[in-house]
């Protein structure tokens, strides 16, 4: 059975990803991008998005190209780098790396995904992070996470953000809530609850929620010029709708 916040997300999800593949189509897409979604949206982007990078045509749905009709799995440009076994260690991302020195053989990209990117060990980061500064101009890394934060702030910051999880959803919103009152008010988690309350407003019209967006908005400046997080945290909670 669909509930309302199912449908909502699966909205939500297929235009911020038919965004993403309009990019790619366009070749404007950052060749480091970071997606956080929940783990089981993160198997549809990533067969959708590698498929759409990989064409050799159209992209469209109906392509039977030779790399749509290979499939993402056995496609000689698309690796994935994985946690063996909860881990993914630096020798895994260097192995993936080095697959990357020489061009493609049929796309016209080459794709490595790190998944769960949160797996990423404190070496395996600083590792790939120089090569996230300047990849060959055919290599994509696609990141995908379900938890950003435990990210470091120098993968982030050099990586193009696609949130999926921050949609809709009543129980995202509880959570969001319960952040913001209780956990440390990184302008990352501003930035998702901005994304979140711009949602709510689009679908409700009420004007408690453009003041809570706004509010979001100037806590965000506020943060980013170093501002006192408490005082931040204090005023984000005082516009915030309650139900
Ligand atoms: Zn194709």
């Amino acid at each position: 059975m669909f509930s309302m916040s199912t449908v909502m997300r699966n909205f939500e999800m297929s235009s911020q990803l038919q965004d993403m593949i309009r990019l790619v189509r366009s070749r404007q897409l950052a060749q480091a991008l970071l997606i956080s979604a929940k783990s089981d949206q993160q198997t549809d982007i990533v067969a959708k998005l590698a498929r759409a990078m990989l064409c050799e045509e159209t992209g469209g749905d109906n392509c039977r190209c030779r790399s749509c009709a290979a499939g993402v799995n056995s496609h000689p440009d698309y690796s994935e780098c994985l946690p063996s076994p909860r881990t993914i260690g630096k020798e895994a991302v260097s192995a993936a790396v080095a697959g990357l020195a020489s061009g493609p053989l049929w796309a016209p990209m080459k794709v490595v995904v790190f998944r769960p990117a949160e797996a990423l060990s404190r070496e395996a980061e600083t590792f790939l992070l120089k090569h996230l500064e300047e990849p060959p101009p055919y290599v994509y890394y696609l990141l995908l996470t379900q938890n950003p934060e435990a990210i470091i702030a120098t993968i982030r910051s050099r990586c193009q953000h696609w949130r999926f999880t921050a949609a809709t959803a009543d129980a995202d919103g509880i959570d969001l809530w319960q952040q913001l009152q209780s956990e440390p008010l990184t302008t990352d988690r501003v930035e998702q609850a901005a994304y979140w309350v711009r949602q709510r407003y689009r679908q409700t019209q009420s004007l408690a929620w453009l003041r809570a967006w706004e509010t979001v908005q100037d806590v965000y400046r506020q943060l980013e010029a170093n501002g006192n997080e408490e005082l931040a945290r204090a005023q984000l909670l005082r516009v915030w709708p309650r139900r």
